[in-house]
């Protein structure tokens, strides 16, 4: 007598471990248990750090080391499987999601082409700078979209920093200078700019003993009339005068049109120069969403999803934070790419998925605005508060420290995703 076959599991894939995709995943684990289900979580890295950290660990002012949460010991914990890999592409007729050849550091191929079976599959691959293919922005400009890229950033501030110490320590009469030009005058570029002034502040503790903040020359550069959109206009005034007073050369209606090796070139022909140069001046869904499996996207490669943040044209798939496009009913604006929006995603995608497993009906997702909060390092923190919830409320806080405002910046969620997802969801 042959034993009948054990009973196929329904196979839940999330691909994207950061702020929406580690928080539903962790949901979806310890809500549903190994025994029915297979909850696996698809990620290009093997740590993830919280995205809104990343301009402090360009700057050095945080150890990304101690602050990641490591996938293979989260996913114990929480009852969901790991597969450590980066997406190409989905067929959807059989329902698989293709996985890239895995690499190991010298480019040899530890693991080919994959495929992994989902009966529903959520899309959270977040976004990436978007260069509107400005000349020279991808070969000569850094960009603050992962890890490695912050990584990237503070290997070659140091570098410029240890240059510059050691001219003036050989040559104290020199006046050398690190040059840095940041474009885009919203929150990461404004909280970048601080930031560095607090990093350098600190390097004399650290071995450049004739270094200090008054070797920084930054520019931040925002083609738009001010910076810092999303705040009121005086809020977005006084950030101005905070970083100026640092010693941030602050440039609205500038528009770059070219970066090179020396630096940014504007509109009307100026050369910025500037050793390092960084974009942060928008985003757009990853380039691997494009058309991904016929799925319906925007021309930034973002996925259209319906109020229940299924994808258009399948209702097993779901896309949720920076990637999902969805211009809620009566608003004529998409839900903006920020981590409390991720989050909201991931709460409605997780209550949606265990509906339609069980037939029931699927709700819509209501974006919460809890208002923007900017931090200048220690020094200030403008922002306004609750945003449309209570018709806001303005604020200005001075000294306050970043790690502070990161737990003001998510009111409904803990600050970082090691609190997140280390209480019960
Ligand atoms: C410097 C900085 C400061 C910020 N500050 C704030 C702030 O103060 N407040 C705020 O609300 N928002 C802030 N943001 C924006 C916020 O970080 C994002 O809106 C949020 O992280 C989006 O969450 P997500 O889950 O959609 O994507 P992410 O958190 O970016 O996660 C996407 C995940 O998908 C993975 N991935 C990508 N492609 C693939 C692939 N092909 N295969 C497998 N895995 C893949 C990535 O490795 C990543 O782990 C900031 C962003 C930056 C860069």
């Amino acid at each position: 007598m042959t034993s009948a076959a054990p009973a196929r599991k329904t196979q839940i894939v999330v691909v994207g471990g950061g702020a929406g995709g580690l928080e539903l995943v962790a949901r979806l684990g310890a809500t549903f248990g190994r025994e029915k289900f297979d909850i696996i979580l698809v990620e290009k890295n093997r740590t993830h750090i919280w995205k809104p950290l990343l301009h402090e660990v360009a700057a050095g002012s945080l150890d990304a080391n101690l602050d990641e949460v490591g996938y293979r010991s989260h996913c114990h914990r929480w009852g969901y499987r790991f597969f450590y890999g980066a997406l190409e592409g989905i067929d959807r007729d059989t329902r698989h999601v293709l996985i890239a050849p895995i690499l190991d550091e010298d480019g040899s191929e530890i693991m080919g082409h994959h495929r992994i079976r989902y009966d529903y599959l959520v899309l959270a691959l977040g976004s990436v700078s978007n260069d509107f293919g400005t000349p020279g922005v991808k070969k000569d400009c850094l960009f603050l979209d992962s890890r490695l890229q912050a990584d990237r950033f503070r290997t070659k501030l140091l570098n410029h920093c240890l240059r510059v110490s050691r001219i003036m320590s050989l040559d104290p009469g020199r006046n050398e200078m690190v040059r840095i030009a940041i474009v885009g005058g919203g929150a990461t570029g404004v909280e970048l700019a601080a930031e560095l002034y607090n990093a350098a502040a600190a390097l004399k503790h650290y071995g450049l003993e004739v270094f200090d903040e008054s070797r920084l020359q930054v520019t931040l550069i925002e083609a738009g009339p001010r910076i810092l959109p999303q705040l009121p206009e005086k809020l977005a005034e006084a950030a101005r005068g905070e970083l100026e007073a640092l010693g941030v050369r602050v440039l609205t209606g500038t528009q770059i049109v070219e970066a090179t090796a020396d630096g940014m070139v504007t509109k009307s022909g100026e050369l910025i120069p500037a050793e390092l140069r960084v974009w942060a001046a928008g985003v757009k869904g990853p380039d691997v969403l494009k058309d991904i499996g016929g799925l319906e996207t925007t021309r930034n490669n973002q996925l259209v999803v319906k109020p229940t943040l299924q994808t258009t044209r399948d209702d097993r798939i779901f896309a949720i934070g920076d990637c999902a496009y969805l211009v809620p009913e009566g608003e004529t604006r998409p839900i903006p790419p920020r981590a409390q929006a991720a989050h909201q995603m991931a709460a409605t995608a997780f209550s949606n998925l265990r509906a339609l497993i069980k037939g029931e009906p699927l709700k819509p997702f209501r974006y919460q605005d809890h208002g923007s909060l900017v931090s200048l390092s220690h020094y200030s923190t403008v922002g306004s508060l609750m945003g449309n919830l209570i018709g806001g409320r303005s604020v200005v806080l001075k000294n306050v420290s970043s790690r502070t405002v990161q737990g003001m910046k998510f009111p409904d969620s803990p600050y970082g995703m090691k609190m997140a997802c280390g209480e019960n969801p």
